[in-house]
């Protein structure tokens, strides 16, 4: 079965808790899609799963929301409504769905709690980290904490981008947040990851990027040439690292970035994504994952591989 990684889920309680961490921003129901927790929208998501081929959904907060502002109480007010719901839903169809938790950074010790709170006792499968918060990477120090943690319990972390045109004027003027800016967070994190070494520093935390990783699959051999590995300190190659990476295959329907991606990661280090319920605007669920077998520069096994292996292993279904 498809194991979608990326899929977002939004309850409108949730989306109303974010208007206090988003004065001013446009929250409300973006999309004319079944996205949130009505009956209604529920029986559409599992019919569109079905028709799809998708067994089951892992389920992320809003795309460019998480639950992170200055105001501690209400982003963990937000954390612990998005977090509830989606385990609701995960309690209701345990064979469909699975979440990652959502942290209200960037306040430590309470995301410390809400980690503990989503893996122990809402049976969540990793941890959801916006690339960044209130404008900081989150490879930065202050965030260490929470790589400990998840290192601790040898879990995963799902990033996602903030929609911030990675704060450069020369994305956000240009109106290239959501077209470019994001794959641009995506190329970020991944070489913020390498930059701080916390890979090698923490070993046992599975770490899964989105959108192939940004342009990160065409850079490979230009990071081994170009970023200093005496200046970071780095223990191997930055393609060595990069490679220790999974990536979801969110690609817009790409044949030539998702080929580019399996040249440089390997099947065994990608992952179905949807980014549900974004892509429906221009093309159905089905398409975004049924053009992935249409690459045929990709052998056949390599194409099983990616839709239906890779994911139940990495996110340890069925153990
Ligand atoms: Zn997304």
């Amino acid at each position: 079965m498809i194991v979608d990684v990326h899929a977002h889920h939004h309850p409108h309680a949730y989306t109303e808790a974010l208007s206090a961490l988003y004065p001013g921003a446009r929250v409300g129901r973006v999309w004319p899609y079944p996205d949130t927790d009505e009956e209604a929208h529920i029986e559409a998501r599992l019919a569109l799963m079905e028709t799809a081929g998708v067994g089951m959904q892992v389920l992320s907060p809003a795309a460019g929301r998480a639950p992170y502002g200055v105001d501690e109480r209400a982003c963990v007010d937000a954390a612990r409504l998005v977090n509830d719901a989606n385990a609701q839903l995960v309690e209701r169809y345990p064979d469909k769905f699975r979440s990652f938790v959502s942290l209200p950074l960037p306040h430590i010790d309470a995301s410390l709690s809400e980690l503990s709170r989503g893996l122990d006792e809402l049976g969540m499968v990793g941890v959801n980290l916006h690339i960044s918060a209130l404008n900081r990477s989150v490879a930065e120090d202050e965030f260490l904490p929470i790589y400990e943690e998840v290192n601790c319990r040898g879990s995963i972390i799902f990033y996602h981008p903030c929609a911030n045109g990675i704060c450069s004027p020369m994305i956000t003027d240009y109106g290239l947040s959501a077209a470019v800016g994001t794959s641009l967070e995506d190329a970020v994190i991944a070489l913020h990851l390498i930059a701080k070494r916390i890979p090698s520093r923490f070993p046992d935390v599975t770490f899964i990027i989105p959108h192939l990783g940004g342009p990160i699959p065409m850079l490979l051999e230009r990071l081994d040439n170009q970023f200093s590995m005496k200046q970071f300190d780095l223990p191997e190659p930055p393609s060595v690292t990069a490679r220790r990476f999974f990536y979801d295959t969110v690609a817009h329907g790409s044949h030539a970035a998702l080929l580019c991606a399996w040249a440089a990661f390997g099947a065994d280090h990608l992952l179905p994504g949807s980014d549900y319920p974004v892509l429906l605007a221009h093309e159905t669920y089905e398409r975004t994952f049924s053009w992935i077998r249409e690459v045929d520069m990709i052998p056949a096994a390599d194409i099983v591989k990616i839709l239906e292996q890779t994911a139940p292993a990495v996110l340890r279904l069925g153990r």
